[in-house]
This record gives C-alpha cells, structure tokens and sequence, in this order.
C-alpha cells in the first residue's frame, strides 16, 4: 500500500516555489512579504508561526511576525491588520487561529484585504472559491490535498468522495474543491449529526477525514482500494516516546492501510502541504498586489 509522503512532495514544492521567488526579484524586482500575527502565548500557535516564519525566510520571502499580548483588545488587533492591509511590503496577512476568547476571529478575516488573505477566510475569497472563481487564493489544506492528489496521479474524475468534518478551515472548502469542475468528484459531507457515517465511508473511493479524533476511521468503516488523506493531529499519550506524547491521525492507520491503495500519514502526510501552500500564496499574493504575471497553478 503506498505511502503519499507529503514531506517530500513539500521539499518539491519549496524548491519550485523559492524558484518563483527568485524569478519575481529579478525580473520584476519585488520582494514577497508575509506578515504573521500571533495574539497570546498558546504553545502549539507560537510552534506553527515559527515554523512559518522560518520558512518564509529560506525561501527568500519577506516575514514579519507581529505578537500581541493574550490581553490585546479586539481593536488593537483590528488595527494592526488595517496599518498591514496597506503596507507595501506586505503582501500576505496572517492572523494565527484560534485567537484567545473575546477576540471576534470573524471579524479580523473580514477585515484583512482580500488580495493579501493568503489563508482565504475573507469571506470574498472564501465566495470566490464557491462560484469557482480562480483568481482569489485557494485554503491551504484543502489546495496542499489537491496538489498530493495531482502528483500522486491519483483519478479524482466521478469518484465518490466523503469528507468528514464541515470545519471553515478543512471540510467545507475542500468539499468545494473536490466537486470543482477541475477535480469532478461526487462529494458527501458527513459531521457529528451524520446518521449511518459508516456505511457512508464504506462507499467511498475517497476519504478525507478532518475531524480531529484520533482512530476514529477504523477498517470496517471503508471499502478495498479506498484513498485515505488524514488531516487530523492528535496528541495521544505515549510513554515510549521522549516527549511522553505522539501525533496521529484521524485513520486507525495500521488496520486501514491494509485495505487503502494510498495513505497520508500523520506526521509527514498532509500537515507539511499546509505550510508549503501558505507559501506559494504568499508568493501569489506578490503577484496579484503588483499586476504581474502569476505562479504556475501547483492544482
Ligand atoms: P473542527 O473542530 O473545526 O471541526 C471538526 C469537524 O468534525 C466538525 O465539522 C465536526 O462536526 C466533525 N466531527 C466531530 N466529531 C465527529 C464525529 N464523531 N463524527 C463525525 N463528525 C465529527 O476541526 P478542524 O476542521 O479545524 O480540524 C480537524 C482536524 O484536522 C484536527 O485534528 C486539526 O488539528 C487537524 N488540522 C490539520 C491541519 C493540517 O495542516 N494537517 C490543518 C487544520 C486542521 P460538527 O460540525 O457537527 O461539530
């Protein structure tokens, strides 16, 4: 059963991206700029900002992290993303979710400017993606799925796939792409009210699990042949391990694999696609700002 290894299609990725870097400050003489907004000190936020912020810089793009106190009001953040909504030298704006509670994480996707909503939360990009519309930003999961799919050569055309979880951030955008005319799957869209979610899965070709509960998609959930993208992490306990814990997935990875004819692993399978298409919207982003020519679509 092959492995979707989502780390080495990411180093791909940056690779090719760095490249579009290189290519915008020559020829065009612009610099990509993303700027990271983190509000409080929650741990597992400060490690994925990091890993983005360090990212960004080596592949050449501009980032500037900004950290606002656990106490920032909804105002102070409001107008931090209002100055970098009309910097010049920044292309992409980045507010790390979840904010703290009392800050409206609505309010601040609303009010980032459209052309530097690298996430695509704005609600105009998140219609955009809905009519189909390619020139916003994709949401980077769902498009880093898209891309593992594409380069796995894996058909999407008139498969049956089942999306579990109707989160903004993962299953209702990618629910949308897969029946985009460009990916041409049937989707079902199952959630915590689904009735007989089993026998659902069972009759999927494609299984996207995003529902953050670790094991959840066992064996007797899904049929031989079955496509299996895990996009959740889940802390489980593990005194074997140094750090007493260990990542996995939403899929009881062992017993599914024996039935799947591809895999993402949880790590190095969806989580690394993530960060690699925060990038290349980043870079995107750079290009729509300054009217010139677009990266190659990764989709
Ligand atoms: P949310 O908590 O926002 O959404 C979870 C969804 O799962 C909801 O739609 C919920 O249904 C559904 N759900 C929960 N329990 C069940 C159940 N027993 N049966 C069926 N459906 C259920 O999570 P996210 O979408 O933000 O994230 C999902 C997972 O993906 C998490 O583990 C998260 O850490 C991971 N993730 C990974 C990323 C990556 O880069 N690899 C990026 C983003 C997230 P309902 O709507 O009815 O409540």
């Amino acid at each position: 059963m092959p492995i979707i290894d989502g780390k080495k299609i990411s180093i791909q990725l940056f690779s090719e991206i760095r490249h579009e870097v290189e290519i915008l400050k020559t020829r065009d003489n612009l610099n990509p700029g993303l700027a990271v907004v983190i509000i409080g000190d929650d741990p597992a936020s400060q490690i994925y900002v990091n890993a983005k912020v360090k990212r960004a810089k080596e592949l050449g793009i501009n980032s500037f992290k900004y950290e606002l106190p656990e106490t920032a009001s909804q105002d102070e953040v409001l107008n931090l993303v209002r100055e970098l909504n009309v910097r010049n030298d920044v292309n992409g704006i980045l507010v790390q979710s979840p904010p703290p509670p009392g800050i409206d994480e609505q309010l601040i996707n609303e009010t980032i400017d459209p052309s530097k909503d690298v996430d695509c939360f704005n609600p105009y990009n998140v219609g955009k993606l809905t009519i189909g519309d390619e020139t916003g930003f994709l949401p980077c999961t769902p498009a880093g799925i898209l891309v593992l799919l594409k380069r796995y050569d894996i058909p999407t055309e008139g498969k049956h796939a089942v999306v579990l979880g109707r989160s903004n951030i993962v299953g209702k955008p990618m629910a949308l792409l897969l029946s985009s005319k460009r990916v041409n799957s049937t989707v079902t869209i199952c959630h915590s009210r689904t009735v007989g979610l089993d026998k659902i899965s069972a009759e999927a070709d494609i299984i996207v699990a995003a529902i953050g509960k670790p094991n959840f998609v066992s064996a007797d959930m899904v049929k031989n042949n079955v496509v299996i993208i895990d996009v959740g992490i889940n802390r489980v306990s593990a005194p074997e391990s140094k750090k007493g814990y260990k990542l996995i997935g939403d899929a009881d990875f062992e017993n599914v694999c024996e039935k799947a004819s591809f895999i993402t692993p949880v790590p190095g399978g969806v989580g690394p696609m993530t960060i690699a298409m925060l990038m290349y919207n980043s870079v995107k982003s750079c290009c729509i700002q300054n009217d010139v020519e677009l990266p190659k679509s990764l989709i």
